[in-house]
């Protein structure tokens, strides 16, 4: 929902472009932060999900971390006022000049996901005479029950090291003069919203911690990664992600010892409600078996759909008052007398329209069958729910001009 004052502004903007309603954002961070510091949990923000200069400045005023996935990402944690002594740096391919670069700035933590990777770390910290603090990111085999696009903690997955490869990274890690041995990393997928999910994981991590110090390593971090859900049926009535019910999962049964400290990754359950893509409809097709209402927005600003088959609401704003109650408010619509295209009468009809983009592409569809009010050429379309993975995935495909980001404050 947007409120008339907002729905005004948007009238002058021009589309297509990210809202962010840095409210929202602040809510959500204060929730988070309260269920994570009441058990001493340290929460690192994964820069991968939004990293907008305004969104990261809010979130690191909250004091949290940065988990990064790339040489870039820790440069712009570092940026933005993320203390060094709380960036992570995770990714299956992390390039040489990547690794120095995280060397360079002294991060706290590499999560390693591969043997080869522990002795190429080692050798460059060797090289600037430094000491590479590590966790093993381990793949624990378990199912997120998530969409298998965005699982990652199953044995065919590309990322992390399977548990019968352990033995040679312990003898590894014993080589390793230059590298500190800090603890076990864990990140089993996205988008999850099954908690039992994350008791699964906590027994694997208690297992997997049992190990290490069966064998003589000291494990002071346990990091569980990220992947906590949102919902995307209810953008306005379940904005909050559930961190207490998340967190709490974790404080029942992880084994924590004395002195160990309990890290997480969240991205998407911080920025996904705070962002809505607002476009506009640019031409509406009646078809005989389909209505497409064309937007003046496509994959190349939101690419989810696309890519992972993601479910968005959509919503048209500038009806959004004429359904079912047959009474027009709607700002932009009733003043829109010199549009010819427009009735001046709301229509309460509800039509289906599949919901597409101007890009050259078929795949280029928000959604298929979208119930909505009767759309019209420059009506404004909300695509909710925008905030993690949206932004940051945009392309100059089709050589398209990069969506402004407007704020609410
Ligand atoms: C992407 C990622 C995260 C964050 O995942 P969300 O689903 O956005 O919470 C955390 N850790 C790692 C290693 C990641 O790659």
């Amino acid at each position: 929902m947007f409120n008339q004052d907002t729905i005004s502004r948007f009238q002058n903007i021009e589309t297509p472009f990210y809202y962010y309603n840095m409210e929202v954002l602040g809510q959500t961070l204060a929730a988070c932060h309260a269920a994570s510091s009441k058990y001493g949990f340290h929460v690192h923000y994964a820069m991968k999900a939004n990293f907008n200069p305004k969104v990261l400045e809010m979130i690191q005023s909250f004091d949290f971390g940065a988990d990064c996935v790339s040489g870039g990402e820790v440069m712009a944690a570092i940026e933005h006022g993320f203390g060094k002594e709380k960036v992570v740096f995770a990714g299956v391919g992390k390039s040489d000049k990547e690794i120095n670069a995280a060397l360079d700035v002294d991060i706290f933590c590499f999560n390693v996901e591969s043997v080869q990777e522990l002795v190429i770390i080692n050798d460059l910290a060797k090289a600037k005479n430094k000491t590479a603090g590590v966790a093993i990111r381990i793949n624990p085999n378990v199912d997120a029950h998530t969409h298998h696009y965005i699982t990652t903690g199953l044995d065919e997955n590309k990322f992390g090291i399977n548990t019968w490869q352990l033995g040679d990274v312990a003898e590894t890690l014993r080589g390793c003069k230059n590298l500190q041995f800090l603890g076990i990393h864990f990140h089993i997928g996205s988008q999850i919203t099954d908690l039992e999910v994350y008791r699964s994981l906590c027994i694997r991590i208690n297992e997997m911690q049992d190990w290490f110090e069966d064998r003589g390593f000291k494990v002071k971090v346990l990091n569980a990664g990220g992947g906590l859900g949102v919902d995307y049926y209810n953008p306005d009535t379940n904005t909050i992600a559930n961190f207490e019910g998340y967190f709490k999962v974790f404080k029942d049964f992880l084994n924590v010892k004395p002195g160990q400290e309990v890290h997480f990754e969240l991205g998407r359950a911080l920025v996904a409600q705070c962002a809505s893509l607002i476009s506009r409809v640019l031409y509406v097709k009646n078809g005989q078996k389909k209505n497409f209402l064309v937007l003046d927005a496509g994959m190349t600003e939101l690419m989810r759909p696309m890519l992972y088959q993601a479910y968005h609401e959509v919503e048209n704003i500038s009806r959004q008052w004429a359904v079912g109650s047959g009474q027009l408010s709607s700002p932009g619509v009733g003043r829109s007398e010199s549009s010819e295209d427009k009735p001046t009468h709301p229509s309460p009809l509800t039509t289906h329209y599949d919901v597409v983009g101007p890009i050259c592409e078929s795949t280029d569809c928000f959604r298929k069958d979208v119930p909505l009010p009767e759309s019209f050429r420059g009506d404004l379309i909300a695509v909710r729910t925008a905030g993690a993975y949206g932004e940051v995935m945009a392309s100059g495909y089709n050589l398209r001009t990069k969506a402004e980001s407007v704020y609410s404050e």
